[in-house]
């Protein structure tokens, strides 16, 4: 039996194949195309003709019928120029059929060329190895993104008469080899830029060892982007899967060359739309969100970016993927990110400076907080506060951990979590439930710290969890098997205190979101240290 020829239409963050017929008859010279082709697919009648003389081979006279199959699901996206223009040959018995299934992707110029590299090439492979199709055709620039699904052999070839040829003499041609997956990273940014900032930094590496979501204020100069930026380098590779996972997000958006095994780290700008940051647009887009997918999503300045786009990020975030629903198309993309932010503590930004003194009415106060909403808040699994470096801090060496220390500690902290999750459950604490890490070792001491903390503090339930959480993490990083006294204050030192209400608070320390350094001390007595 004929194998059918295949080409792609997207569907939201997926392709399906679709199967191209061909009829030719007698009666007025006309091409018709049916199956819901969009502009781009209906447009490639006006092609064909020109691409195929071209090359020799004559465009019938009478009616021309082509059909996209399945009619109902629109086509869009994706060009069917070259599936087109085979399903005619092979009708017109002016080539031999595919030997086997063969997916067509390519749209042809007047000359019978093959175009340029579409959006989302390696989805269309995708979808192809998983509807047993393991054989591409497309332009050179568009194969080495093909070679990248796992079991197809990606053809470039150049123009309609090499596919041709392809077709008569197909061992006479390679598939593309795929690009080895590419590990580049900056190795210029190094922990050991940030002078100072002990607290900070703790705080840092136990977002990291955890994969918490960490919020850092601080008056501008403190360092917190600088932080913030020197994260992604502590992450480990991505494993074959989230690779893949990403490279499809960004296929969805332009051509690709190999994939990449660092995270992602995605740092929009604070005049990003909900658009942008979520995705969106027609047709439908990723976003930052959804670019940062196994990485991480820095938000410097994040009272700085409007309340609806801060808002938005609650559902991919709990969710761990972001759902876009448009009039005629929906789209789910996943979002499981790591979610860095950056605030300073008021918009003059030197209301917790030792030095300079805060020119913010309370009023102004109130609206700057009111912009990030408790439940986007709650988020947060680590707050800190920072304060301006000393001169000694700043003038002597860097202070430890080095980073090469604090790598090692992580892939040990990350061993230990792989050895742990048979037995507990769960390897990083991020997803576990309460009952799941009490089970599996909370000392008695470290419990009795926590509920006096619920006494005094105002915990929530989810700040509980949360608080545990961290406290997992820092067991973790010290390869303890219980949660000790001392990871359970380290936690709490990270939980914020609740905005205040009153608008007529003293304009030098008005609203505060985090405990001052002291007051932590107090509360919390001697700290654990993750280092
Ligand atoms: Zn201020």
């Amino acid at each position: 039996m004929e194998k059918p020829i295949l080409g792609a239409t997207l569907f939201g963050s997926h392709a399906h194949l679709i199967r191209v017929e061909t009829r030719t008859g007698r009666g007025l010279s006309r091409v018709i195309l049916v199956g819901m082709p969009d502009a781009v697919a209906r447009e490639a009648r006006e092609r064909l003709p020109s691409a195929l003389q071209k090359h020799q081979f004559p465009f019938p006279k009478g009616k021309v019928l082509f059909n996209l199959v399945p009619a109902q699901l629109p086509k869009c996206g994706l060009p069917f120029d070259l599936a087109l223009a085979i399903s005619l040959l092979v009708e017109e018995k002016l080539c031999p059929p595919p030997p086997s299934l063969t997916l067509f992707l390519a749209e042809l110029d007047l000359q019978g060329r093959l175009g340029p590299p579409a959006r989302g090439t390696l989805l269309a492979a995708l979808a192809a190895v998983q509807g047993s199709c393991t054989q591409l055709i497309t332009a050179p620039a568009a194969a080495q993104e093909a070679s990248l699904a796992p079991g197809i052999q990606a053809y470039g070839l150049v123009d309609l008469g090499e596919v041709v040829q392809f077709l008569r003499k197909p061992q006479n041609y390679a598939p593309q080899t795929p690009l080895s997956p590419s590990h580049l990273q900056s190795s210029a940014l190094r922990l050991d830029d940030l002078r100072g900032q002990k607290h900070a930094r703790k705080a840092a590496i136990l977002a990291i060892a955890g994969r918490h979501s960490l919020w850092m204020q601080g008056p501008p100069g403190t360092g917190k982007s600088m932080l913030a930026r020197r994260l992604s380098h502590l992450l480990p590779d991505l494993s074959a899967q989230q690779a893949l996972e990403v490279a499809q997000i960004e296929a969805l958006l332009g051509p690709l060359s190999a994939l990449s095994l660092r995270p992602p780290f995605r740092a929009p700008h604070t005049s990003a739309s909900a658009q942008a940051l979520l995705g969106g647009g027609n047709p439908l887009r990723p976003g930052e969100i959804a670019r940062a997918h196994a990485g991480i999503l820095f938000l410097d300045e994040m009272p700085e970016f409007t309340r609806p786009v801060l808002e938005g990020l609650r559902q991919p975030l709990e969710e761990k993927e972001v759902r876009l629903q448009r009039a005629r198309a929906w789209a789910t993309y996943p979002a499981d990110v790591q979610l860095i932010a950056t605030s300073n503590p008021c918009p003059c930004g030197f209301a917790t400076h030792p030095k300079i003194p805060c020119t913010c009415t309370p009023a102004k106060l109130q609206t700057y907080y009111q912009r990030i909403s408790g439940p986007l808040r709650d988020r947060f699994d680590l707050f800190v506060e920072m304060s301006p470096s000393t001169a000694e801090e700043l003038e002597g060496p860097p202070s430890p951990p080095h980073d090469e220390e604090v790598v090692q500690r992580l892939q040990k902290t990350r061993q230990f979590q792989n050895q742990q999750k048979l037995q507990r459950g769960f390897g990083q604490s991020t997803s576990a439930s309460l009952e799941q890490i009490q089970h599996c070792g909370l000392e008695s001491q470290a419990a009795g710290v926590l509920r006096q903390a619920v006494a005094k503090l105002p915990l929530s339930g989810r700040g509980v969890l949360r608080c545990l959480r961290v406290a997992r993490t820092a067991a973790d990083y010290d390869l303890s098997v219980q949660i000790r006294a001392q990871d359970m204050h380290l936690a709490l030192s990270f939980r914020p205190l609740p905005v205040a209400k009153s608008t007529t608070a003293p304009s030098h320390f008005p609203l505060r979101v985090f405990p001052r350094r002291t007051e932590q001390k107090a509360a919390h007595s001697p700290g654990g240290s993750p280092n």
